[in-house]
């Protein structure tokens, strides 16, 4: 099956985090994180449409500067997400430098500020020299974005400070069956796009014409084999308490890829305690109980940089544990 997003880390483990996703068939991307982002090229940061935060502890959040410096020009708005006080801490970062020179420049800053029961929106637009205009929306569920094919959900955890958790869940997932294709006799071209997009908007009257002859949606519905979309989750800097293990479980249950911290070891949880970090011992009973397919250790503690292994074994270890 060919996957519908393509996640890279950015970075090493001990770096400040940063994990682009494209989106394969819009060719637009994402990024959770803006850690260190300066070996991101200009093009990869012009196609980022949404940019999802974790929390403003500055190792999570320092290429914003960078993102912007780019992003000046951009014709289309670029979206942040973030916790609780994130409206202020973009401000505070758009208000630190001097903008005069801006007032035909096209870029719109549009920020979601998620809370509990609210999403608070705010837009900051270069012609009006980035002054704050808010607005206010209501959040049903743990839906934050969503896109043609896909959302993104989050989940507030405690960290000290409020940090958020994302999940990456494509609708579900279209694969064309080139036997039965074949077997019908029909060529492969651009129609099959325009019949996948139906299938996901439910048009299921619609009518397409290939080589010459229409075809309707039922007779063509057999040759699509629709299974369950992709899922790719984000979790850094939480503290590992029960109730935030039982909410990470709850948003990242069955994805594809888990990329979770590993920030200290079993054996220092006293210090992962008071940093309010998980342990990869927890990262790799978070990635069992929730069922993932396969566990990305990321973000790891400074004390281990001779001993990287050692945090993924723990993890794994835990990860593969049979019960
Ligand atoms: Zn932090
Ligand atoms: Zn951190």
């Amino acid at each position: 099956m060919k996957p519908s997003f393509h996640a890279r880390l950015l970075n090493g483990p001990f770096d400040d985090p940063c994990l682009y996703v494209r989106i394969v068939r819009e060719g637009m991307a994402l990024m959770f994180d803006a850690g260190f982002t300066v070996n991101l090229s200009a093009r990869d940061i012009l196609k980022t449409t949404d940019i999802f935060i974790s929390h403003t502890h500055i190792d999570h959040f320092i290429g914003f500067d960078n993102i912007l410096r780019v992003s000046l020009k951009k014709e289309t708005p670029l979206r942040f997400y973030g916790p609780e006080g994130f409206t202020d801490r973009i401000e505070g970062k758009l208000r630190s430098y001097t903008w005069n020179l801006i007032g035909d420049y096209p870029l719109v800053l549009e920020v979601s500020e998620v809370t509990d029961k609210f999403i608070k929106r705010a837009s900051f637009k270069a012609q009006n020299y980035f002054k704050r205009e808010e607005s206010e929306a209501e959040l049903s569920d743990s839906t934050i974005m969503k896109g043609s094919f896909f959302r993104v959900s989050a989940a507030i955890l405690d960290h000290q400070v409020q940090c958020l958790a994302f999940s990456l869940d494509e609708d579900f997932h279209i694969n064309i069956d080139k036997d039965k294709l074949d077997k019908m006799n029909l060529p492969v071209g651009p129609w099959l796009g325009e019949f996948k997009k139906a299938i996901r908007e439910g048009l299921t009257d619609s009518v397409f014409s290939i080589k010459g002859k229409s075809r309707t949606f039922a007779e063509l519905r057999e040759i699509a084999n629709i299974t369950k979309g992709q899922k790719i989750s984000y979790v850094v800097d939480a503290l590992g308490s029960k109730e935030n293990i039982r909410k990470i479980i709850e948003l990242v249950k069955g994805s594809d890829v888990l990329y979770i911290e590993t920030f200290f070891m079993d054996k220092d949880k006293d210090r992962a305690k008071e940093r309010c970090h998980l342990t990869a011992k927890m990262a790799g009973s978070i990635a069992r109980d929730a069922g993932v397919g396969r566990i990305e250790p990321v973000h790891f503690s400074p004390r281990y940089i001779d001993e990287p292994e050692a945090l993924i074994k723990e993890a794994e270890e835990e990860f593969t544990r049979q019960l």
